[in-house]
């Protein structure tokens, strides 16, 4: 392991245009479940909830639930080491960019600037109607938020099941993941598609695969070269720590 952790700093120190592409687990330290597994949030909560069908006809009961969840919870939320590590790589001039499948915010508070929100995020608002965005601010929040232009209900603007990929940040996504020659993936089970492509693209195109995870992923046998085995935090740390010594 702690070979693989000095193998991974002279690659990240090495590289040219390294990437990171984020999911749920690194949010975990930061108190934030995951969707799934026995702690999961759908072990709590109906994945109905995100289901744009059940949202257009039940708004109001919909809304009770999102709130809670992704207001309420996830705005309690602070960035943990791994956010901020990744953040302090973008000032050193180490990462482009982060693709991320959170919708949390976190790589945002934590200091990133180039982050790709490939599911959106919670902290805008958007008409389904008039695609109308307002910031999700408190006093939004304490009624239904409805659309001042069209009085629609809005909904958060992050991809409710069977909805389509953001645009722009699938096509920075997509660009990035040609152009890298290393991603760091942190924290993501490679079962939701096709952000899990993402990696694979990089792969096709010779770029190095870190992997961080207290668990094996799907990506682990398929396109990883050096799996981490860890906790996002304590992983993070060490490879900055590396990192500092070497440049
Ligand atoms: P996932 O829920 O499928 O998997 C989470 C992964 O994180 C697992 O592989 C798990 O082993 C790993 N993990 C757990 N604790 C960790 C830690 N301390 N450090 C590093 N890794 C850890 O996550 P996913 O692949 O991102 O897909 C789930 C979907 O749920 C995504 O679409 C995402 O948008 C959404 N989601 C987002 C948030 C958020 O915004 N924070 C939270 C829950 C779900």
């Amino acid at each position: 392991m702690e070979n693989n952790i000095q193998i991974a700093i002279d690659l990240i120190v090495n590289s040219n245009n390294a990437i990171a592409f984020t999911g749920a687990g690194i949010s975990v330290e930061s108190g934030i479940p995951p969707f799934r597994g026995e702690t999961g949030l759908w072990s709590k909560y109906d994945p109905n909830v995100l289901d744009l069908n059940n949202f257009h006809l039940n708004p109001i009961e919909a809304w009770k639930v999102i709130k809670e969840i992704f207001y309420d919870f996830f705005g309690e939320a602070k960035p943990n080491a791994a956010h901020f590590a990744l953040a302090e790589m973008e000032r050193q001039g180490l990462l482009k960019a982060v693709i991320t499948q959170n919708i949390d915010n976190l790589h945002y508070e934590a200091g990133s600037n180039e982050v790709y929100e490939f599911h959106g995020n919670s902290r805008m608002l958007v008409c389904p109607y008039c695609s109308n965005k307002i910031k999700a601010s408190e006093a939004v929040l304490t009624d239904i938020p409805l659309c001042d232009k069209c009085h629609a209900v809005l909904k958060p603007d992050f991809i409710f099941f069977g909805e389509g990929i953001p645009e722009l940040a699938y096509r920075n996504s997509v660009e990035a993941a040609q152009k890298t020659d290393l991603v760091i993936i942190i924290g993501s089970t490679g079962e939701v598609t096709p952000a899990s492509s993402i990696p694979q693209i990089a792969k096709q195109k010779g770029a190095k695969i870190i992997e961080i995870n207290p668990e094996k992923t799907l990506f682990t046998d398929s396109v990883t070269d050096i799996f981490l085995q860890g906790k996002a935090t304590e992983i993070m740390s060490q490879l900055l720590i590396g990192i500092k010594q070497k440049i």
